[in-house]
Protein backbone atom coordinates (compact mmCIF):
# COMPACT_ATOMS: atom_id res chain seq x y z
CA UNK A 1 0.00 0.00 0.00
CA UNK A 2 1.82 3.44 -0.79
CA UNK A 3 0.94 7.08 -2.52
CA UNK A 4 3.71 7.86 -5.22
CA UNK A 5 4.26 10.96 -6.43
CA UNK A 6 3.62 11.57 -10.42
CA UNK A 7 3.43 14.95 -10.97
CA UNK A 8 1.77 18.61 -9.83
CA UNK A 9 1.04 22.11 -11.29
CA UNK A 10 1.01 25.12 -9.38
CA UNK A 11 2.57 26.89 -6.06
CA UNK A 12 1.39 28.80 -3.32
CA UNK A 13 1.37 31.67 -5.66
CA UNK A 14 -1.20 29.99 -8.02
CA UNK A 15 -3.52 30.23 -5.30
CA UNK A 16 -2.96 33.49 -4.73
CA UNK A 17 -2.86 34.51 -7.92
CA UNK A 18 -6.80 32.68 -8.18
CA UNK A 19 -7.70 35.20 -5.59
CA UNK A 20 -6.22 38.46 -7.00
CA UNK A 21 -7.73 37.93 -9.96
CA UNK A 22 -11.07 39.28 -9.03
CA UNK A 23 -9.54 43.00 -9.17
CA UNK A 24 -7.53 42.09 -11.93
CA UNK A 25 -4.26 42.06 -9.97
CA UNK A 26 -1.20 39.56 -9.79
CA UNK A 27 1.47 38.93 -7.19
CA UNK A 28 5.08 37.87 -7.38
CA UNK A 29 7.67 36.45 -4.81
CA UNK A 30 9.37 38.99 -2.94
CA UNK A 31 13.01 39.94 -3.78
CA UNK A 32 15.73 41.83 -1.48
CA UNK A 33 14.20 44.93 -1.67
CA UNK A 34 10.66 43.56 -0.05
CA UNK A 35 9.86 45.63 3.12
CA UNK A 36 7.15 43.30 5.02
CA UNK A 37 4.46 45.33 6.63
CA UNK A 38 5.20 44.94 10.46
CA UNK A 39 1.70 45.68 11.84
CA UNK A 40 -0.12 43.06 9.81
CA UNK A 41 -1.24 40.93 12.24
CA UNK A 42 0.53 37.50 10.00
CA UNK A 43 3.92 39.41 10.70
CA UNK A 44 5.23 36.47 13.32
CA UNK A 45 4.03 33.59 11.06
CA UNK A 46 5.09 35.09 7.81
CA UNK A 47 8.52 35.80 9.34
CA UNK A 48 8.71 32.06 10.84
CA UNK A 49 7.77 31.45 7.49
CA UNK A 50 10.27 34.01 5.59
CA UNK A 51 13.44 32.48 7.55
CA UNK A 52 13.18 29.01 6.79
CA UNK A 53 12.51 29.67 3.80
CA UNK A 54 15.51 31.83 3.24
CA UNK A 55 17.68 29.48 4.53
CA UNK A 56 16.36 26.70 2.52
CA UNK A 57 16.86 29.24 -0.73
CA UNK A 58 13.29 28.75 -1.27
CA UNK A 59 10.81 31.59 -3.34
CA UNK A 60 8.97 33.44 -0.78
CA UNK A 61 5.67 34.74 -0.17
CA UNK A 62 4.61 38.70 0.33
CA UNK A 63 3.09 39.07 4.17
CA UNK A 64 0.14 39.82 2.69
CA UNK A 65 -0.47 36.91 0.30
CA UNK A 66 0.44 35.20 3.41
CA UNK A 67 -2.31 36.59 4.92
CA UNK A 68 -4.78 36.38 1.75
CA UNK A 69 -3.89 32.48 1.81
CA UNK A 70 -4.85 32.38 5.73
CA UNK A 71 -8.28 34.45 5.06
CA UNK A 72 -8.98 32.38 2.15
CA UNK A 73 -8.79 28.78 4.01
CA UNK A 74 -10.65 30.23 7.08
CA UNK A 75 -13.04 31.51 5.53
CA UNK A 76 -14.31 28.35 3.06
CA UNK A 77 -13.28 30.28 -0.34
CA UNK A 78 -12.38 26.93 -1.68
CA UNK A 79 -11.85 27.87 -5.67
CA UNK A 80 -8.41 29.40 -5.54
CA UNK A 81 -6.63 26.16 -3.84
CA UNK A 82 -8.76 24.15 -6.59
CA UNK A 83 -6.51 25.44 -9.46
CA UNK A 84 -3.18 23.33 -8.41
CA UNK A 85 -3.36 19.54 -9.26
CA UNK A 86 -1.62 16.76 -8.39
CA UNK A 87 -1.44 13.38 -9.97
CA UNK A 88 -0.19 10.35 -7.69
CA UNK A 89 -0.01 6.33 -8.22
CA UNK A 90 -1.97 4.71 -5.41
CA UNK A 91 -1.72 1.01 -4.42
CA UNK A 92 -4.19 -0.18 -1.91
CA UNK A 93 -6.55 -3.37 -0.88
CA UNK A 94 -9.92 -2.89 -2.38
CA UNK A 95 -11.82 -1.64 0.90
CA UNK A 96 -9.48 0.99 1.25
CA UNK A 97 -9.77 1.78 -2.54
CA UNK A 98 -12.82 2.25 -1.98
CA UNK A 99 -12.82 4.63 0.71
CA UNK A 100 -10.70 6.28 -1.40
CA UNK A 101 -12.90 6.63 -4.20
CA UNK A 102 -16.37 7.93 -1.74
CA UNK A 103 -14.01 11.45 -2.49
CA UNK A 104 -15.63 12.95 -5.28
CA UNK A 105 -15.37 16.19 -5.75
CA UNK A 106 -12.53 17.24 -7.43
CA UNK A 107 -10.77 13.92 -7.94
CA UNK A 108 -10.57 11.68 -11.09
CA UNK A 109 -9.23 8.61 -11.41
CA UNK A 110 -8.22 5.35 -13.52
CA UNK A 111 -7.52 2.67 -12.13
CA UNK A 112 -6.11 -1.19 -13.39
CA UNK A 113 -8.92 -3.64 -14.70
CA UNK A 114 -8.94 -7.22 -13.93
CA UNK A 115 -11.04 -7.35 -16.86
CA UNK A 116 -7.90 -6.80 -19.14
CA UNK A 117 -5.32 -8.45 -16.88
CA UNK A 118 -4.83 -11.98 -15.47
CA UNK A 119 -1.58 -11.18 -13.62
CA UNK A 120 -1.47 -12.83 -10.09
CA UNK A 121 -2.57 -10.26 -7.94
CA UNK A 122 -0.87 -8.96 -5.07
CA UNK A 123 -2.09 -9.44 -1.42
CA UNK A 124 -2.22 -6.84 1.17
CA UNK A 125 -0.32 -8.02 4.51
CA UNK A 126 -1.51 -6.00 7.40
CA UNK A 127 1.39 -5.75 9.77
CA UNK A 128 -0.95 -6.87 12.44
CA UNK A 129 -4.62 -7.85 13.39
CA UNK A 130 -5.99 -5.42 15.51
CA UNK A 131 -9.22 -5.73 18.15
CA UNK A 132 -12.46 -4.64 17.72
CA UNK A 133 -13.21 -1.77 19.87
CA UNK A 134 -15.18 -2.25 22.58
CA UNK A 135 -17.05 1.07 22.71
CA UNK A 136 -17.44 2.06 19.14
CA UNK A 137 -19.66 1.25 16.76
CA UNK A 138 -16.58 1.67 13.91
CA UNK A 139 -12.59 1.40 14.14
CA UNK A 140 -10.22 -0.72 16.19
CA UNK A 141 -8.13 -0.54 19.43
CA UNK A 142 -4.53 -2.11 20.04
CA UNK A 143 -3.00 -5.16 18.48
CA UNK A 144 -5.33 -8.59 18.87
CA UNK A 145 -3.69 -11.19 21.47
CA UNK A 146 -3.56 -13.22 18.46
CA UNK A 147 -2.71 -11.40 15.72
CA UNK A 148 0.44 -13.71 14.34
CA UNK A 149 -1.69 -16.62 14.34
CA UNK A 150 -4.34 -14.78 12.61
CA UNK A 151 -1.95 -13.14 10.29
CA UNK A 152 -1.28 -16.93 8.72
CA UNK A 153 -4.77 -17.62 8.54
CA UNK A 154 -4.86 -14.73 6.49
CA UNK A 155 -2.30 -15.30 4.51
CA UNK A 156 -3.10 -19.10 3.94
CA UNK A 157 -6.98 -18.47 2.92
CA UNK A 158 -5.97 -15.55 0.46
CA UNK A 159 -3.13 -17.20 -1.27
CA UNK A 160 -5.40 -20.33 -1.85
CA UNK A 161 -8.12 -18.05 -3.31
CA UNK A 162 -5.48 -16.59 -5.75
CA UNK A 163 -4.39 -19.91 -6.83
CA UNK A 164 -7.96 -20.47 -7.56
CA UNK A 165 -8.11 -17.37 -9.76
CA UNK A 166 -4.85 -18.06 -11.55
CA UNK A 167 -5.99 -21.79 -12.72
CA UNK A 168 -9.37 -20.44 -13.39
CA UNK A 169 -7.79 -18.13 -15.72
CA UNK A 170 -4.85 -20.48 -16.97
CA UNK A 171 -8.17 -22.58 -17.66
CA UNK A 172 -9.75 -20.19 -19.91
CA UNK A 173 -12.45 -18.39 -17.85
CA UNK A 174 -12.62 -14.91 -18.36
CA UNK A 175 -10.78 -12.92 -16.26
CA UNK A 176 -13.65 -10.35 -15.76
CA UNK A 177 -15.27 -13.68 -13.89
CA UNK A 178 -12.93 -15.47 -12.48
CA UNK A 179 -11.64 -12.15 -10.28
CA UNK A 180 -15.15 -12.76 -8.67
CA UNK A 181 -12.86 -15.29 -6.22
CA UNK A 182 -10.64 -12.89 -5.29
CA UNK A 183 -10.41 -11.99 -1.52
CA UNK A 184 -10.32 -7.80 -0.32
CA UNK A 185 -6.74 -8.03 0.80
CA UNK A 186 -5.48 -8.07 -2.95
CA UNK A 187 -3.97 -4.66 -3.96
CA UNK A 188 -5.31 -2.16 -6.60
CA UNK A 189 -3.71 0.60 -8.03
CA UNK A 190 -4.94 3.73 -9.80
CA UNK A 191 -4.12 7.31 -10.78
CA UNK A 192 -5.50 9.96 -8.93
CA UNK A 193 -5.13 13.34 -9.72
CA UNK A 194 -6.86 15.92 -7.94
CA UNK A 195 -6.87 19.43 -6.98
CA UNK A 196 -4.96 20.98 -3.54
CA UNK A 197 -8.33 21.54 -2.15
CA UNK A 198 -9.33 18.15 -2.69
CA UNK A 199 -6.81 16.49 -1.23
CA UNK A 200 -6.35 18.55 1.95
CA UNK A 201 -10.41 17.95 2.65
CA UNK A 202 -9.39 13.71 2.01
CA UNK A 203 -6.20 13.82 4.22
CA UNK A 204 -8.63 16.24 6.71
CA UNK A 205 -10.69 13.52 6.54
CA UNK A 206 -8.87 10.28 6.52
CA UNK A 207 -5.94 11.54 9.02
CA UNK A 208 -8.35 11.81 11.62
CA UNK A 209 -8.22 9.17 13.93
CA UNK A 210 -11.71 7.84 13.61
CA UNK A 211 -10.38 6.62 10.38
CA UNK A 212 -9.70 3.04 9.48
CA UNK A 213 -5.95 2.82 10.87
CA UNK A 214 -4.48 1.56 7.13
CA UNK A 215 -6.49 4.23 5.59
CA UNK A 216 -4.71 6.79 7.98
CA UNK A 217 -1.32 5.62 6.72
CA UNK A 218 -1.90 6.05 3.36
CA UNK A 219 -3.48 9.60 3.82
CA UNK A 220 0.02 10.39 5.94
CA UNK A 221 1.66 9.70 2.54
CA UNK A 222 -0.30 12.16 0.67
CA UNK A 223 -0.06 14.39 3.58
CA UNK A 224 3.94 14.71 3.26
CA UNK A 225 3.90 14.37 -0.62
CA UNK A 226 2.13 17.31 -1.11
CA UNK A 227 3.13 19.64 1.99
CA UNK A 228 6.08 20.50 0.57
CA UNK A 229 4.94 22.03 -2.97
CA UNK A 230 2.17 24.15 -1.42
CA UNK A 231 3.79 24.58 2.79
CA UNK A 232 1.41 27.97 2.82
CA UNK A 233 -2.56 26.67 1.69
CA UNK A 234 -1.59 23.30 2.89
CA UNK A 235 -0.86 24.35 6.63
CA UNK A 236 -3.43 26.92 6.14
CA UNK A 237 -6.14 23.90 4.49
CA UNK A 238 -5.22 21.14 7.01
CA UNK A 239 -4.17 22.33 10.37
C1 LIG B 1 -14.60 7.99 9.59
C2 LIG B 1 -15.44 7.87 8.35
C3 LIG B 1 -16.44 6.92 8.28
C4 LIG B 1 -17.23 6.78 7.13
N1 LIG B 1 -18.18 5.81 7.07
C5 LIG B 1 -18.93 5.66 5.94
C6 LIG B 1 -19.90 4.62 5.82
O1 LIG B 1 -20.13 3.87 6.75
N2 LIG B 1 -20.57 4.50 4.66
C7 LIG B 1 -20.37 5.35 3.60
O2 LIG B 1 -21.02 5.21 2.56
N3 LIG B 1 -19.45 6.34 3.69
C8 LIG B 1 -18.72 6.50 4.81
N4 LIG B 1 -17.76 7.49 4.88
C9 LIG B 1 -17.56 8.33 3.71
C10 LIG B 1 -18.24 9.71 3.87
O3 LIG B 1 -19.64 9.58 4.01
C11 LIG B 1 -17.94 10.59 2.64
O4 LIG B 1 -18.56 10.03 1.49
C12 LIG B 1 -16.47 10.69 2.36
O5 LIG B 1 -15.78 10.92 3.56
C13 LIG B 1 -16.19 11.81 1.36
O6 LIG B 1 -16.43 13.04 1.99
P1 LIG B 1 -17.12 14.25 1.26
O7 LIG B 1 -18.56 13.96 0.99
O8 LIG B 1 -16.77 15.46 2.07
O9 LIG B 1 -16.27 14.30 -0.11
P2 LIG B 1 -16.76 14.67 -1.60
O10 LIG B 1 -17.70 13.69 -2.14
O11 LIG B 1 -15.47 14.86 -2.33
O12 LIG B 1 -17.52 16.02 -1.41
C14 LIG B 1 -16.87 17.21 -1.01
C15 LIG B 1 -17.89 18.21 -0.52
O13 LIG B 1 -18.66 18.64 -1.64
C16 LIG B 1 -20.00 18.84 -1.22
N5 LIG B 1 -20.88 17.92 -1.96
C17 LIG B 1 -20.55 16.70 -2.47
N6 LIG B 1 -21.58 16.14 -3.11
C18 LIG B 1 -22.60 17.00 -2.98
C19 LIG B 1 -23.96 16.97 -3.41
N7 LIG B 1 -24.47 15.94 -4.10
N8 LIG B 1 -24.74 18.01 -3.08
C20 LIG B 1 -24.27 19.07 -2.38
N9 LIG B 1 -22.98 19.16 -1.94
C21 LIG B 1 -22.17 18.13 -2.24
C22 LIG B 1 -20.09 18.59 0.28
O14 LIG B 1 -19.85 19.81 0.95
C23 LIG B 1 -18.90 17.66 0.49
O15 LIG B 1 -18.40 17.69 1.83
C24 LIG B 1 -17.01 7.64 6.02
C25 LIG B 1 -15.99 8.61 6.10
C26 LIG B 1 -15.22 8.73 7.23
C27 LIG B 1 -14.10 9.79 7.26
Amino acid sequence: MHAQYKDHMGDDLRVVDAARVSFANESWYINEEYVPDKNSKHFEAWLRYALVNVRHDRPTLSVGDFGLIQFLAEHGHWTPFAHPQISLRMKAPVPIRTQCFKHKQGFVENEESRRYISSRPELFMPEEFRSKAANAKQGSSGTHSRSTPWKAFYKDICEEAIDGYVAMVEDGIAPEQARFILPQGVQVQWIWTGSLAAFARFVRQRTDSHAQGEIQELASDVNDILQPFYPISWEALTR
